[in-house]
């Protein structure tokens, strides 16, 4: 008899128990806990961190969408419409697809907006001094002159309606190595948004782009990494929600040649990788795609000129790091950044 009931215990709490934990868990696991994932495209780690259901699922379609759109802009691989497009200069007009052209225009419309310090045909300088390279070397003042030849946003026309581009002269490039991330960090937001996610996070090496905030509302917080520092190490902390928020660095790339260090940002009106006293930006914007081209932009300009651009802007803010470790940030920064010096010697310059 008490066999029987022990039995029937033990079968009852097989059946229901599982159902009863169900219950009492309603949102699911990853509405508390987020999902996680490390990835590898676009050249660059890939992080992303999704609350709610479904994440895994959905981390994988953001993931082939990235992969997909890299395929179409990159030219450090073969194939691809960027690649069509370089091939094709000087000759014809080349068909793109509507993504491919919406970068293409943003990545126009940034090379005018800065003056070229932004310049979608950087392509034949980027390759040539090709810092990704296992052995990279200093190109000589002649090669570097010849190719500054070839390089002029004005060269790049785009035919929207017939979703056309081409590059005016043979040899010329379109590099997008400036912009691309920050377009597919900005997919990888809608996606979320398309499977109703409120709250997730995305680092598509150094472009980071944010979906509402925390599960509890509070902001997320986005380290600003210390370019003089190991990765992980930070000189302050954005707190934001809904934003991207983009870095450029001499420290990404690199290579260094007779104690000179040379890194991927080049300055397009020297031929050589910018040298205007900044050694890290960020941008805080609503879509990374301008983020990430402002980014490049303004470490190009300098602080100056970069602070002026992004004033100008409206409804954009920066953080400008100097080689003398001093950081500025624009005024909307102020309330949301907070720096965090430790002993590495950064000062943190409140009033310009
Ligand atoms: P980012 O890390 O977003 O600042 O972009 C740097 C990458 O953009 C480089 O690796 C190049 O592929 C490309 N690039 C370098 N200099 C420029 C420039 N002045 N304008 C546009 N793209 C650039
Ligand atoms: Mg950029």
């Amino acid at each position: 008899m008490e066999k029987r009931i022990l039995l029937l215990i033990i079968a009852f709490m097989a059946v229901c128990l599982p159902a009863c934990n169900m219950q009492s868990e309603p949102y699911g696991k990853f509405d508390t806990v987020p999902y996680e994932s490390e990835d590898f495209a676009m050249g660059t780690v890939i992080k992303q961190r999704i609350f709610g259901s479904n994440a895994e699922e959905i981390s994988r379609k953001v993931m082939e969408r990235i992969r997909e759109i890299e395929d179409d802009l990159t030219i450090n691989k073969q194939g691809g419409e960027i690649n069509k497009l370089n091939d094709f200069a000087g000759t014809d007009f080349v068909e793109v697809k509507e993504d491919t052209l919406k970068v293409l225009e943003k990545a126009k419309e940034f090379s005018e907006l800065s003056n070229g310090a932004f310049d979608v045909t950087v392509g034949p300088l980027v390759k040539e001094w090709d810092v990704f390279s296992e052995n990279p070397s200093v190109p000589s003042k002649d090669k570097v002159q010849s190719l500054l030849n070839l390089v002029n946003y004005k060269d790049l026309t785009i035919d929207k309606n017939q979703s056309k581009a081409k590059l005016e002269k043979k040899g010329q490039m379109v590099d997008l190595g400036a912009i691309a991330k920050g377009f597919a960090a900005d997919e990888a937001i809608n996606i979320y948004k398309e499977h109703n996610v409120t709250s997730a996070f995305i680092n598509i090496g150094g472009n980071v782009a944010l979906l509402g905030g925390k599960p509890d509302g509070s902001s997320w917080k986005v380290g600003i990494r210390d370019p003089r520092g190991s990765e992980g190490s930070y000189i302050g902390i954005v707190s934001t929600k809904d934003k991207a928020v983009v870095s450029s660095g001499d420290y990404q790339r690199y290579f260094i040649k007779d104690g000179v260090k040379y890194h991927h940002i080049i300055d397009p009106k020297t031929g050589y990788p910018a040298d205007s006293g900044l050694i890290a930006t960020t941008v805080v914007s609503d879509l990374s795609v301008d983020a990430d081209a402002l980014s490049t932009a303004i470490f190009v300009l300098g602080l100056e000129k970069g602070m002026e651009l992004i004033e100008n802007l409206g409804g954009v803010e920066a953080i400008f790091i100097t080689a003398r470790k001093k950081v500025y940030v624009t005024e909307g920064l102020k309330d949301i950044f907070q720096f965090e010096d430790g002993s590495r010697g950064y000062e943190y310059v409140k009033k310009r």
